[in-house]
């Protein structure tokens, strides 16, 4: 049992707490501020014990000069701010005199946001190479750590992993609530089911082995569903298909040959656009030139029938390319029986817990996981370096 925030005394240090305040932002605007909510409780709580607070995040990446004039994480401090009802001080470096001036006068319950951490990694990768001397310096700017960046713990860089090494340390309430949530799903009450979407079977194939080991059953959908029929003989014409996917789509096949459930219907264009032309389609019988989108209401019927008869889920990847409106019926449907269903139901990937919270289903399902890569690395169970850093109990 990792330490918690809660098992500190805070008062008048100098916390130093790493959120995940990664968030999209386009012209200056942040398009979703979810991230930030989600770090709200453990700030607050550094608040009103009195703390001195300094936020440390990541933005984007940061390859070259000119990224970082587009990963500034100067809206985040506004938007901070406005949550938070009081000024958010934004110190636009990540180390240096200002930093330490802005430190050395603050007051308990005054609170920084230091620059984003990657911008030391132009040129010389420092944040993400875990640089021993960066995570020092930016330890000996604080008195205590709070890893709260779920996103980020599959990850060592110098502000989760390095800088735990030189400083007490503790997991903040999302972490927290992360690691009991997908606990659920590591430790699944069966039958459990996994609904695998998403892309490109190649990505994931390790959590995708891992996770249909663990089912009872596994309704495979999207790209990766694309390359497992294709596995299985079907000809889905302009659709995406993983081609070095498909001799371990026909091993897993024989492997689980009834543990696999394929969509048997879709909805299809000629073109990786919106706003064309969709045509429906059963899958043994697709058009020359067609690409398969979406999931049909054939294959939600024989998903719906799997997901009432377990009790825990676990998805990972939207059915259908979601992000077009022509295309979002099959992850609309899925999250729909998924909410009726009330069974424990865990959504994990970066994709579909924007999908979830983008079509309304915010508070339907047990956990909408905000890491992507790091909730796939932890119910595959590996071990998260940046959790790892932090003392335990
Ligand atoms: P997550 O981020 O939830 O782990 P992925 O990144 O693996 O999910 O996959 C999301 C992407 O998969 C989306 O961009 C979506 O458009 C795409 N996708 C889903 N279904 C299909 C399909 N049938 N054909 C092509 N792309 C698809
Ligand atoms: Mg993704």
């Amino acid at each position: 049992m990792k330490k918690s925030i809660k098992d500190f005394d805070l008062n008048n240090k100098r916390v130093i707490i790493r959120c995940d305040l990664n968030v999209p932002i386009k012209d200056g605007k942040i398009l979703d501020d979810n991230r930030i909510i989600q770090s709200l409780q453990t700030i607050k709580w550094a608040i009103s014990n009195n703390a001195k607070v300094i936020i440390l995040s990541h933005l984007g990446r940061i390859k070259s000069e000119a990224d970082k004039k587009n990963n500034t994480l100067l809206p985040v401090a506004i938007r901070l701010s406005n949550l938070l009802g009081f000024e958010v001080k934004f110190v636009n470096e990540t180390r240096g005199s200002v930093l330490e001036n802005a430190v050395k006068n603050m007051k308990p319950k005054d609170v920084i946001l230091v620059e984003n951490t990657r911008f030391e990694d132009y040129p010389f990768k420092k944040e993400s190479s875990n640089d021993e001397n960066l995570a020092r310096y930016w330890a000996s700017l604080g008195d205590i750590f709070i890893n709260d960046a779920f996103g980020t713990c599959h990850r060592a860089h110098a502000s989760n992993v390095g800088i735990a090494k030189f400083l007490p340390s503790a997991v903040g309430f999302l972490v927290e609530k992360e690691l009991m949530m997908l606990d659920c799903v590591v430790n699944p009450k069966r039958p459990f089911v996994v609904i695998l979407g998403g892309a490109k079977m190649n990505d994931k194939i390790k959590v995708i082995d891992n996770l249909i080991e663990k089912s009872d059953y596994a309704l495979l959908a999207g790209g990766i569903a694309n390359t497992f029929l294709t596995a299985k003989g079907y000809d889905l014409k302009a659709s995406l298909i993983d081609e070095e996917s498909i001799n371990h789509a026909k091993e897993l096949i024989k492997k689980y040959p009834s543990k696999i459930i394929l969509p048997v219907d879709g909805y299809a264009s000629t073109k990786y656009e919106d706003n064309l032309k969709v045509n429906y389609y059963l899958l043994d019988n697709v058009d020359d030139n067609m690409m398969v989108l979406d999931i049909g209401p054939k294959s939600v019927d024989i998903f719906s029938k799997y997901i009432d008869s377990c009790n825990t889920v676990f998805m990972n990847g939207p059915v259908g390319v979601s992000e077009f409106s022509n295309f979002e019926y099959g992850t609309k449907s899925i999250f729909e029986v998924l909410k009726k269903s009330k069974k424990i139901v865990v959504i994990g990937g970066g994709d579909s817990a924007a999908a979830a919270i983008r079509f309304g289903y915010k508070d339907s399902f047990t956990h909408i996981s905000t890491g992507g890569g790091a909730s796939l690395e932890y119910v595959e169970g590996k071990t998260l370096p940046a959790i790892d850093a932090i003392e335990n109990k």
